[in-house]
Protein backbone atom coordinates (compact mmCIF):
# COMPACT_ATOMS: atom_id res chain seq x y z
CA UNK A 1 0.00 0.00 0.00
CA UNK A 2 1.71 3.26 -1.33
CA UNK A 3 2.92 5.12 2.05
CA UNK A 4 2.57 8.86 3.20
CA UNK A 5 6.36 10.41 3.37
CA UNK A 6 6.10 12.00 6.47
CA UNK A 7 9.34 13.75 6.91
CA UNK A 8 8.83 15.20 3.22
CA UNK A 9 11.90 15.19 2.80
CA UNK A 10 14.00 13.17 -0.21
CA UNK A 11 17.72 11.73 -0.29
CA UNK A 12 17.42 13.11 -4.27
CA UNK A 13 15.03 14.57 -6.55
CA UNK A 14 14.45 14.87 -10.31
CA UNK A 15 11.68 16.41 -12.79
CA UNK A 16 10.86 12.82 -13.64
CA UNK A 17 11.75 9.20 -11.70
CA UNK A 18 11.19 6.26 -14.21
CA UNK A 19 10.60 2.73 -12.05
CA UNK A 20 12.42 0.01 -14.02
CA UNK A 21 14.57 -0.45 -16.73
CA UNK A 22 13.08 -2.21 -19.66
CA UNK A 23 11.80 -0.53 -23.39
CA UNK A 24 9.42 0.81 -21.61
CA UNK A 25 11.64 2.36 -19.05
CA UNK A 26 14.19 3.53 -20.95
CA UNK A 27 12.64 4.89 -23.51
CA UNK A 28 10.05 6.95 -21.11
CA UNK A 29 13.57 8.38 -20.06
CA UNK A 30 14.60 9.36 -23.36
CA UNK A 31 11.60 10.62 -23.77
CA UNK A 32 11.48 12.84 -20.66
CA UNK A 33 15.15 13.86 -21.38
CA UNK A 34 14.50 14.99 -25.26
CA UNK A 35 11.63 17.39 -23.80
CA UNK A 36 14.28 19.32 -21.17
CA UNK A 37 13.32 17.37 -17.69
CA UNK A 38 16.11 16.27 -15.23
CA UNK A 39 15.56 12.14 -15.13
CA UNK A 40 16.64 9.49 -13.38
CA UNK A 41 15.94 5.44 -13.43
CA UNK A 42 15.90 3.37 -10.81
CA UNK A 43 16.14 -0.78 -11.75
CA UNK A 44 15.64 -3.36 -9.09
CA UNK A 45 18.12 -5.97 -10.62
CA UNK A 46 20.97 -5.80 -11.62
CA UNK A 47 21.06 -5.18 -14.60
CA UNK A 48 18.75 -3.39 -17.53
CA UNK A 49 16.54 -4.92 -19.74
CA UNK A 50 13.86 -7.09 -17.89
CA UNK A 51 11.59 -9.02 -20.55
CA UNK A 52 12.55 -6.80 -23.44
CA UNK A 53 16.07 -8.21 -23.41
CA UNK A 54 14.20 -11.90 -23.57
CA UNK A 55 12.41 -10.91 -26.96
CA UNK A 56 13.05 -10.47 -30.22
CA UNK A 57 13.13 -6.96 -29.93
CA UNK A 58 10.63 -6.33 -32.72
CA UNK A 59 8.78 -3.19 -32.60
CA UNK A 60 5.54 -2.59 -35.09
CA UNK A 61 5.66 0.88 -36.65
CA UNK A 62 2.43 1.19 -39.07
CA UNK A 63 3.76 3.53 -42.41
CA UNK A 64 7.68 4.28 -41.61
CA UNK A 65 9.36 5.53 -44.13
CA UNK A 66 11.55 1.90 -43.86
CA UNK A 67 8.50 0.64 -45.38
CA UNK A 68 7.45 2.83 -48.10
CA UNK A 69 11.50 2.33 -49.27
CA UNK A 70 10.51 -1.58 -49.19
CA UNK A 71 7.84 -0.75 -51.48
CA UNK A 72 5.42 -2.02 -48.80
CA UNK A 73 2.27 0.28 -48.61
CA UNK A 74 0.91 0.76 -44.83
CA UNK A 75 -0.63 3.44 -42.39
CA UNK A 76 -1.93 3.71 -38.99
CA UNK A 77 -5.34 2.91 -40.32
CA UNK A 78 -4.42 -0.06 -41.44
CA UNK A 79 -2.20 -1.13 -38.35
CA UNK A 80 -5.34 -0.22 -35.83
CA UNK A 81 -7.60 -2.38 -38.41
CA UNK A 82 -5.12 -5.54 -38.12
CA UNK A 83 -4.39 -5.32 -34.31
CA UNK A 84 -7.99 -4.98 -34.22
CA UNK A 85 -9.13 -7.43 -36.06
CA UNK A 86 -6.90 -10.12 -33.99
CA UNK A 87 -7.62 -8.50 -30.61
CA UNK A 88 -11.33 -8.31 -31.33
CA UNK A 89 -13.54 -5.60 -28.82
CA UNK A 90 -11.80 -4.92 -25.89
CA UNK A 91 -11.73 -1.59 -22.73
CA UNK A 92 -8.88 0.25 -24.95
CA UNK A 93 -9.49 0.43 -28.50
CA UNK A 94 -8.80 3.65 -28.65
CA UNK A 95 -5.22 3.47 -27.23
CA UNK A 96 -4.78 0.61 -30.34
CA UNK A 97 -5.80 3.49 -32.76
CA UNK A 98 -3.58 6.05 -30.60
CA UNK A 99 -0.79 3.74 -30.47
CA UNK A 100 -1.21 2.73 -34.08
CA UNK A 101 -1.06 6.58 -35.08
CA UNK A 102 2.31 7.20 -33.03
CA UNK A 103 4.19 3.78 -34.01
CA UNK A 104 5.77 5.47 -37.00
CA UNK A 105 7.23 8.37 -35.67
CA UNK A 106 8.28 6.53 -32.52
CA UNK A 107 10.27 4.21 -34.66
CA UNK A 108 11.88 7.02 -37.23
CA UNK A 109 12.77 8.61 -33.62
CA UNK A 110 14.49 5.38 -32.20
CA UNK A 111 16.35 5.19 -35.37
CA UNK A 112 17.11 8.52 -36.26
CA UNK A 113 17.38 10.85 -33.21
CA UNK A 114 18.26 8.00 -30.57
CA UNK A 115 20.77 5.96 -32.58
CA UNK A 116 18.77 2.23 -32.33
CA UNK A 117 19.48 -0.33 -35.04
CA UNK A 118 16.12 -1.33 -36.18
CA UNK A 119 15.72 -2.64 -39.39
CA UNK A 120 12.56 -3.76 -41.32
CA UNK A 121 11.25 -7.49 -40.99
CA UNK A 122 10.44 -8.49 -44.31
CA UNK A 123 11.61 -12.51 -44.40
CA UNK A 124 8.46 -13.77 -42.29
CA UNK A 125 5.37 -12.62 -41.55
CA UNK A 126 4.13 -11.83 -38.15
CA UNK A 127 0.63 -12.73 -36.04
CA UNK A 128 -2.22 -10.85 -36.68
CA UNK A 129 -0.03 -7.78 -39.20
CA UNK A 130 -1.43 -7.88 -42.95
CA UNK A 131 1.72 -6.10 -43.83
CA UNK A 132 5.64 -6.42 -42.83
CA UNK A 133 6.06 -3.90 -40.46
CA UNK A 134 7.88 -5.04 -37.12
CA UNK A 135 11.22 -3.07 -36.48
CA UNK A 136 13.73 -5.53 -35.16
CA UNK A 137 18.09 -5.66 -34.65
CA UNK A 138 19.79 -7.48 -36.74
CA UNK A 139 20.46 -10.16 -34.57
CA UNK A 140 16.41 -10.50 -33.89
CA UNK A 141 17.91 -10.14 -30.15
CA UNK A 142 16.41 -8.09 -27.41
CA UNK A 143 19.43 -7.55 -25.28
CA UNK A 144 21.01 -5.92 -28.70
CA UNK A 145 17.92 -3.19 -28.70
CA UNK A 146 18.35 -2.68 -24.56
CA UNK A 147 22.15 -2.56 -24.81
CA UNK A 148 21.66 0.18 -27.46
CA UNK A 149 18.89 2.07 -25.33
CA UNK A 150 21.12 2.13 -22.48
CA UNK A 151 23.89 3.67 -24.28
CA UNK A 152 21.99 5.80 -25.37
CA UNK A 153 21.14 7.07 -21.98
CA UNK A 154 24.56 6.86 -20.92
CA UNK A 155 25.73 9.49 -24.39
CA UNK A 156 23.43 12.22 -22.58
CA UNK A 157 24.42 11.43 -19.22
CA UNK A 158 20.67 9.95 -17.51
CA UNK A 159 21.50 8.09 -14.41
CA UNK A 160 20.42 4.40 -14.39
CA UNK A 161 20.48 3.20 -10.92
CA UNK A 162 21.05 -0.55 -10.85
CA UNK A 163 19.99 -2.96 -7.73
CA UNK A 164 17.64 -0.70 -6.50
CA UNK A 165 13.76 -2.28 -5.84
CA UNK A 166 11.36 0.15 -5.42
CA UNK A 167 9.60 -1.29 -2.80
CA UNK A 168 6.37 1.51 -2.69
CA UNK A 169 5.19 5.01 -3.65
CA UNK A 170 5.49 7.86 -1.07
CA UNK A 171 2.48 10.16 -1.16
CA UNK A 172 2.28 13.52 0.39
CA UNK A 173 -0.23 14.95 2.74
CA UNK A 174 -2.45 14.82 0.17
CA UNK A 175 -2.40 11.73 -0.98
CA UNK A 176 -0.59 12.87 -4.43
CA UNK A 177 2.68 10.50 -5.26
CA UNK A 178 5.48 12.55 -4.61
CA UNK A 179 8.47 10.26 -5.19
CA UNK A 180 9.34 6.45 -4.34
CA UNK A 181 10.90 4.32 -1.50
CA UNK A 182 13.62 2.28 -2.44
CA UNK A 183 14.61 -0.54 -0.08
CA UNK A 184 16.18 -4.13 -0.52
CA UNK A 185 18.72 -6.16 0.91
CA UNK A 186 21.90 -4.88 -0.45
CA UNK A 187 20.47 -0.91 -0.15
CA UNK A 188 20.22 1.38 2.55
CA UNK A 189 17.01 2.36 2.60
CA UNK A 190 16.72 5.48 -0.11
CA UNK A 191 13.89 8.43 -0.82
CA UNK A 192 13.56 9.79 -4.18
CA UNK A 193 11.47 12.64 -5.14
CA UNK A 194 10.06 12.92 -8.13
CA UNK A 195 6.70 15.30 -9.28
CA UNK A 196 6.43 12.88 -12.37
CA UNK A 197 7.09 9.11 -11.44
CA UNK A 198 6.35 6.98 -14.57
CA UNK A 199 5.92 3.45 -13.87
CA UNK A 200 8.03 1.01 -16.32
CA UNK A 201 8.09 -1.92 -14.12
CA UNK A 202 6.17 -4.15 -16.57
CA UNK A 203 2.74 -7.14 -15.55
CA UNK A 204 2.58 -9.84 -13.27
CA UNK A 205 3.02 -12.53 -15.19
CA UNK A 206 5.92 -13.69 -12.79
CA UNK A 207 3.27 -13.85 -9.69
CA UNK A 208 1.51 -17.00 -9.65
CA UNK A 209 -0.97 -15.36 -7.50
CA UNK A 210 -2.03 -12.87 -9.35
CA UNK A 211 -2.16 -14.69 -12.44
CA UNK A 212 -4.54 -17.14 -11.10
CA UNK A 213 -6.67 -14.22 -9.83
CA UNK A 214 -6.43 -12.44 -12.74
CA UNK A 215 -5.45 -15.15 -16.07
CA UNK A 216 -6.91 -18.54 -14.92
CA UNK A 217 -6.43 -20.30 -18.11
CA UNK A 218 -2.55 -19.96 -17.79
CA UNK A 219 -2.16 -20.21 -14.02
CA UNK A 220 -0.51 -23.52 -15.19
CA UNK A 221 1.39 -22.57 -17.58
CA UNK A 222 5.31 -22.04 -17.27
CA UNK A 223 6.67 -18.35 -16.59
CA UNK A 224 9.17 -17.88 -19.55
CA UNK A 225 9.63 -14.07 -18.78
CA UNK A 226 12.27 -12.01 -16.85
CA UNK A 227 12.13 -12.11 -13.17
CA UNK A 228 11.04 -8.84 -12.47
CA UNK A 229 7.66 -9.49 -13.79
CA UNK A 230 5.94 -9.84 -10.16
CA UNK A 231 3.11 -7.24 -10.50
CA UNK A 232 3.68 -4.60 -7.36
CA UNK A 233 3.65 -1.34 -9.66
CA UNK A 234 0.17 -2.97 -11.13
CA UNK A 235 -0.78 -2.78 -7.57
CA UNK A 236 0.11 0.02 -6.35
CA UNK A 237 -2.07 1.88 -8.98
CA UNK A 238 -4.88 -0.41 -8.14
CA UNK A 239 -4.16 0.61 -4.66
CA UNK A 240 -4.19 4.46 -5.55
CA UNK A 241 -7.94 3.62 -6.82
CA UNK A 242 -6.83 2.96 -10.93
CA UNK A 243 -9.88 1.08 -12.12
CA UNK A 244 -7.85 -2.20 -14.19
CA UNK A 245 -8.70 -2.46 -17.61
CA UNK A 246 -8.13 -5.74 -20.31
CA UNK A 247 -6.83 -7.63 -16.87
CA UNK A 248 -7.04 -11.12 -18.27
CA UNK A 249 -5.62 -10.44 -21.40
CA UNK A 250 -1.42 -12.06 -21.85
CA UNK A 251 0.82 -12.89 -24.28
CA UNK A 252 1.10 -17.29 -24.45
CA UNK A 253 3.75 -19.23 -26.28
CA UNK A 254 2.30 -22.26 -27.52
CA UNK A 255 5.95 -23.89 -28.75
CA UNK A 256 8.46 -22.86 -26.09
CA UNK A 257 11.23 -25.71 -27.16
CA UNK A 258 11.80 -28.46 -24.22
CA UNK A 259 13.88 -28.31 -22.05
CA UNK A 260 16.10 -26.00 -23.85
CA UNK A 261 13.32 -23.02 -23.19
CA UNK A 262 14.11 -20.77 -26.10
CA UNK A 263 11.15 -20.55 -28.48
CA UNK A 264 10.20 -22.96 -31.78
CA UNK A 265 9.75 -19.92 -34.02
CA UNK A 266 6.52 -20.03 -35.27
CA UNK A 267 7.62 -19.61 -38.22
CA UNK A 268 7.70 -22.99 -39.12
CA UNK A 269 4.16 -23.57 -38.31
CA UNK A 270 3.82 -20.51 -40.84
CA UNK A 271 5.31 -22.57 -43.05
CA UNK A 272 3.28 -25.90 -42.77
CA UNK A 273 4.69 -27.31 -39.22
CA UNK A 274 1.51 -28.49 -37.04
CA UNK A 275 1.71 -29.10 -33.47
CA UNK A 276 0.61 -32.56 -32.25
CA UNK A 277 -0.49 -33.83 -28.58
CA UNK A 278 0.95 -36.57 -26.55
CA UNK A 279 -1.50 -38.66 -28.77
CA UNK A 280 0.19 -37.63 -31.87
CA UNK A 281 -3.20 -36.08 -33.11
CA UNK A 282 -3.12 -32.33 -33.96
CA UNK A 283 -6.19 -30.47 -32.25
CA UNK A 284 -6.69 -27.35 -33.46
CA UNK A 285 -6.07 -24.38 -36.30
CA UNK A 286 -2.40 -23.25 -35.22
CA UNK A 287 -2.90 -20.29 -37.48
CA UNK A 288 -4.67 -18.24 -34.59
CA UNK A 289 -1.12 -17.25 -33.33
CA UNK A 290 1.47 -19.09 -31.20
CA UNK A 291 -0.14 -16.55 -27.75
CA UNK A 292 -4.02 -18.06 -28.65
CA UNK A 293 -2.72 -21.43 -29.18
CA UNK A 294 -0.96 -21.75 -25.86
CA UNK A 295 -4.37 -22.29 -24.21
CA UNK A 296 -5.09 -25.41 -26.70
CA UNK A 297 -2.21 -27.40 -25.56
CA UNK A 298 -3.03 -26.43 -22.17
CA UNK A 299 -6.17 -27.82 -22.43
CA UNK A 300 -5.16 -30.89 -25.30
CA UNK A 301 -2.70 -32.35 -22.64
CA UNK A 302 -0.30 -29.82 -21.82
CA UNK A 303 3.13 -30.66 -23.92
CA UNK A 304 3.30 -30.46 -27.78
CA UNK A 305 5.29 -31.68 -30.54
CA UNK A 306 6.28 -28.99 -33.66
CA UNK A 307 6.18 -31.18 -36.86
CA UNK A 308 7.44 -30.02 -39.32
CA UNK A 309 10.41 -30.92 -42.33
CA UNK A 310 13.95 -30.52 -43.19
CA UNK A 311 13.20 -27.58 -45.90
CA UNK A 312 11.50 -25.59 -43.42
CA UNK A 313 14.44 -26.06 -40.56
CA UNK A 314 16.93 -24.89 -42.97
CA UNK A 315 14.86 -21.93 -43.91
CA UNK A 316 13.57 -20.58 -40.65
CA UNK A 317 17.13 -21.31 -39.60
CA UNK A 318 18.50 -19.48 -42.26
CA UNK A 319 17.06 -16.19 -40.88
CA UNK A 320 16.40 -16.44 -37.30
CA UNK A 321 19.39 -16.81 -34.90
CA UNK A 322 17.54 -18.32 -31.83
CA UNK A 323 16.08 -20.92 -33.80
CA UNK A 324 19.78 -21.61 -35.62
CA UNK A 325 21.01 -22.08 -31.79
CA UNK A 326 18.14 -24.55 -30.51
CA UNK A 327 18.98 -26.82 -34.22
CA UNK A 328 22.57 -26.86 -33.48
CA UNK A 329 22.00 -27.40 -30.04
CA UNK A 330 20.07 -30.43 -30.83
CA UNK A 331 16.73 -29.81 -30.27
CA UNK A 332 15.19 -30.36 -33.73
CA UNK A 333 15.20 -33.82 -34.53
CA UNK A 334 14.81 -35.39 -38.28
CA UNK A 335 14.03 -38.64 -40.10
CA UNK A 336 13.27 -39.96 -43.38
CA UNK A 337 9.95 -41.45 -41.55
CA UNK A 338 7.02 -40.16 -39.19
CA UNK A 339 7.62 -44.07 -37.03
CA UNK A 340 10.96 -42.77 -36.51
CA UNK A 341 10.23 -39.51 -34.96
CA UNK A 342 7.34 -40.99 -32.86
CA UNK A 343 9.60 -43.84 -31.69
CA UNK A 344 12.50 -40.99 -30.51
CA UNK A 345 10.05 -38.89 -28.72
CA UNK A 346 7.78 -41.63 -27.03
CA UNK A 347 4.64 -41.10 -28.95
CA UNK A 348 2.61 -43.78 -30.57
CA UNK A 349 3.32 -44.39 -33.98
CA UNK A 350 0.38 -45.32 -36.18
CA UNK A 351 -0.91 -42.11 -34.55
CA UNK A 352 1.54 -39.92 -36.07
CA UNK A 353 2.11 -41.62 -39.38
CA UNK A 354 -1.77 -40.79 -40.11
CA UNK A 355 -1.14 -37.21 -38.69
CA UNK A 356 1.68 -36.85 -41.21
CA UNK A 357 -1.04 -38.28 -43.98
CA UNK A 358 -3.52 -36.52 -42.94
CA UNK A 359 -2.11 -33.17 -43.03
CA UNK A 360 -0.47 -33.46 -46.07
CA UNK A 361 -4.34 -34.29 -47.50
CA UNK A 362 -5.27 -31.00 -45.28
CA UNK A 363 -2.37 -28.67 -47.13
CA UNK A 364 -3.23 -29.87 -50.35
CA UNK A 365 -7.00 -29.46 -50.49
CA UNK A 366 -8.81 -26.72 -49.33
CA UNK A 367 -10.75 -27.98 -46.57
CA UNK A 368 -8.67 -28.87 -43.39
CA UNK A 369 -10.57 -30.46 -40.24
CA UNK A 370 -9.63 -27.28 -38.21
CA UNK A 371 -10.14 -24.67 -41.09
CA UNK A 372 -6.54 -23.83 -41.19
CA UNK A 373 -5.92 -22.33 -45.02
CA UNK A 374 -2.45 -20.89 -45.28
CA UNK A 375 -0.21 -24.09 -44.88
CA UNK A 376 2.60 -21.52 -46.29
CA UNK A 377 5.08 -24.03 -48.26
CA UNK A 378 1.77 -26.28 -48.78
CA UNK A 379 2.45 -30.40 -47.73
CA UNK A 380 5.46 -31.57 -45.49
CA UNK A 381 7.78 -33.52 -47.21
CA UNK A 382 10.02 -36.45 -45.85
CA UNK A 383 12.68 -35.82 -44.09
CA UNK A 384 10.74 -34.58 -41.30
CA UNK A 385 11.63 -32.28 -38.15
CA UNK A 386 10.61 -32.21 -34.61
CA UNK A 387 10.89 -30.38 -32.01
CA UNK A 388 9.05 -31.37 -28.12
CA UNK A 389 7.42 -28.47 -27.00
CA UNK A 390 5.81 -26.29 -23.67
CA UNK A 391 3.52 -23.90 -23.12
CA UNK A 392 4.42 -20.68 -22.05
CA UNK A 393 3.37 -17.71 -20.26
CA UNK A 394 5.48 -14.62 -21.69
CA UNK A 395 3.69 -11.57 -20.32
CA UNK A 396 0.61 -9.91 -19.25
CA UNK A 397 -1.35 -6.98 -21.33
CA UNK A 398 -3.83 -5.97 -18.54
CA UNK A 399 -3.66 -2.94 -15.98
CA UNK A 400 -4.25 0.13 -15.10
CA UNK A 401 -6.61 2.15 -17.30
CA UNK A 402 -5.33 5.38 -18.80
CA UNK A 403 -5.67 8.70 -20.52
CA UNK A 404 -3.99 9.70 -23.62
CA UNK A 405 -1.01 10.29 -21.71
CA UNK A 406 -0.86 7.53 -19.76
CA UNK A 407 -2.24 8.93 -16.89
CA UNK A 408 -3.92 5.88 -14.70
CA UNK A 409 -8.09 6.70 -13.72
CA UNK A 410 -9.91 6.03 -11.54
CA UNK A 411 -13.47 3.96 -12.34
CA UNK A 412 -15.22 7.62 -12.11
CA UNK A 413 -12.86 8.71 -15.12
CA UNK A 414 -11.08 11.24 -13.02
CA UNK A 415 -6.55 11.08 -13.26
CA UNK A 416 -4.83 9.74 -10.59
CA UNK A 417 -1.70 12.79 -10.55
CA UNK A 418 1.70 12.80 -10.93
CA UNK A 419 2.00 9.49 -12.19
CA UNK A 420 2.36 7.64 -15.50
CA UNK A 421 1.78 3.98 -16.50
CA UNK A 422 3.53 2.23 -18.93
CA UNK A 423 3.83 -1.32 -21.05
CA UNK A 424 2.46 -4.47 -18.26
CA UNK A 425 1.52 -1.27 -15.38
CA UNK A 426 -1.52 -0.01 -18.33
CA UNK A 427 -4.11 -1.24 -19.95
CA UNK A 428 -3.02 -3.64 -23.68
CA UNK A 429 -4.66 -3.54 -26.67
CA UNK A 430 -4.92 -7.78 -27.23
CA UNK A 431 -8.30 -8.13 -26.08
CA UNK A 432 -10.08 -8.23 -22.68
CA UNK A 433 -8.87 -11.82 -21.54
CA UNK A 434 -7.09 -15.13 -22.77
CA UNK A 435 -3.99 -15.02 -25.24
CA UNK A 436 -6.10 -15.11 -28.62
CA UNK A 437 -6.26 -11.38 -29.28
CA UNK A 438 -2.33 -11.05 -29.39
CA UNK A 439 -0.36 -9.74 -32.01
CA UNK A 440 3.33 -9.80 -32.52
CA UNK A 441 4.68 -6.61 -31.30
CA UNK A 442 1.62 -5.91 -28.83
CA UNK A 443 4.08 -6.09 -26.07
CA UNK A 444 6.67 -3.90 -27.24
CA UNK A 445 4.31 -1.08 -28.20
CA UNK A 446 2.46 -0.67 -25.24
CA UNK A 447 6.19 -0.50 -23.41
CA UNK A 448 7.72 1.45 -25.51
CA UNK A 449 4.83 3.25 -27.34
CA UNK A 450 3.60 4.33 -23.65
CA UNK A 451 6.88 4.65 -22.54
CA UNK A 452 7.46 7.53 -25.17
CA UNK A 453 3.87 9.04 -24.25
CA UNK A 454 4.59 8.78 -20.96
CA UNK A 455 8.39 10.39 -20.88
CA UNK A 456 7.13 13.16 -22.89
CA UNK A 457 4.02 13.53 -20.95
CA UNK A 458 5.73 14.13 -17.52
CA UNK A 459 8.20 16.66 -18.57
CA UNK A 460 5.34 18.52 -19.88
CA UNK A 461 5.48 17.93 -23.59
CA UNK A 462 2.73 15.92 -24.96
CA UNK A 463 3.18 13.85 -27.84
CA UNK A 464 0.87 14.67 -30.62
CA UNK A 465 -1.81 11.79 -30.51
C1 LIG B 1 10.61 -14.71 -24.68
C2 LIG B 1 9.82 -13.45 -24.96
C3 LIG B 1 9.76 -12.96 -26.27
C4 LIG B 1 9.03 -11.81 -26.54
N1 LIG B 1 9.06 -11.27 -27.82
C5 LIG B 1 8.45 -10.08 -28.06
C6 LIG B 1 8.60 -9.40 -29.31
O1 LIG B 1 9.37 -9.79 -30.18
N2 LIG B 1 7.89 -8.25 -29.53
C7 LIG B 1 7.10 -7.73 -28.54
O2 LIG B 1 6.47 -6.69 -28.77
N3 LIG B 1 7.02 -8.29 -27.32
C8 LIG B 1 7.68 -9.44 -27.06
N4 LIG B 1 7.60 -9.98 -25.80
C9 LIG B 1 6.94 -9.20 -24.75
C10 LIG B 1 7.84 -8.01 -24.39
O3 LIG B 1 9.13 -8.49 -24.11
C11 LIG B 1 7.31 -7.23 -23.19
O4 LIG B 1 5.96 -6.92 -23.35
C12 LIG B 1 8.09 -5.92 -23.07
O5 LIG B 1 9.47 -6.19 -23.11
C13 LIG B 1 7.76 -5.21 -21.80
O6 LIG B 1 8.65 -4.12 -21.64
P1 LIG B 1 8.70 -3.33 -20.27
O7 LIG B 1 9.76 -2.32 -20.36
O8 LIG B 1 7.31 -2.88 -19.95
O9 LIG B 1 9.05 -4.46 -19.22
P2 LIG B 1 10.46 -5.15 -18.96
O10 LIG B 1 11.29 -5.16 -20.18
O11 LIG B 1 10.19 -6.45 -18.30
O12 LIG B 1 11.15 -4.15 -17.94
C14 LIG B 1 10.60 -3.93 -16.65
C15 LIG B 1 11.75 -3.68 -15.71
O13 LIG B 1 11.23 -3.21 -14.47
C16 LIG B 1 11.98 -3.79 -13.42
N5 LIG B 1 11.20 -3.74 -12.18
C17 LIG B 1 10.08 -4.44 -11.86
N6 LIG B 1 9.66 -4.12 -10.64
C18 LIG B 1 10.52 -3.19 -10.15
C19 LIG B 1 10.63 -2.49 -8.91
N7 LIG B 1 9.76 -2.69 -7.90
N8 LIG B 1 11.65 -1.62 -8.74
C20 LIG B 1 12.54 -1.38 -9.75
N9 LIG B 1 12.51 -2.05 -10.93
C21 LIG B 1 11.50 -2.93 -11.15
C22 LIG B 1 12.22 -5.21 -13.91
O14 LIG B 1 13.27 -5.84 -13.22
C23 LIG B 1 12.52 -4.97 -15.40
O15 LIG B 1 13.90 -4.76 -15.64
C24 LIG B 1 8.34 -11.15 -25.50
C25 LIG B 1 8.40 -11.64 -24.18
C26 LIG B 1 9.14 -12.78 -23.90
C27 LIG B 1 9.23 -13.27 -22.49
Amino acid sequence: MPQINTTGDFDTEVDVLVVGAGGAGLVAALAAHAAGATVAVVEKHDRAGGNTALSTGSVPGGGTRYQAEAGIEDSPERMAEDLLRQSGPHEAEWLTRQLAAQSAPMVEWLREDVGIELELITDYKHVGHSVPRLHAPRSRKGQDLVDDLVRALEEREIPLVLGHPVEDLLLDDDGAVSGVLVRGDRVAETRLGAPNVVLAANGFAGNRDMVREYCPDVADAEYFGAHGSTGEAVAWVRDLGAKLENIGAYQGYAAVAYPHGSITSWTTVEMGGVLVNPDGERFGDETIGYSGFAADVIANGGAAWVLFDERIRDYVAGNELEFRELVELGGVRTAENPRELARFFGLPEDALAATVEQTARDAAGSADRFGRTDFGFGPLQAPYAMCRTTPGLFHTQGGAAIDADARPLRADGTQIPRIFATGGVAVGISGRTGGRGYSSGNGLLTAMGLGRVAGAAAANVPLPR
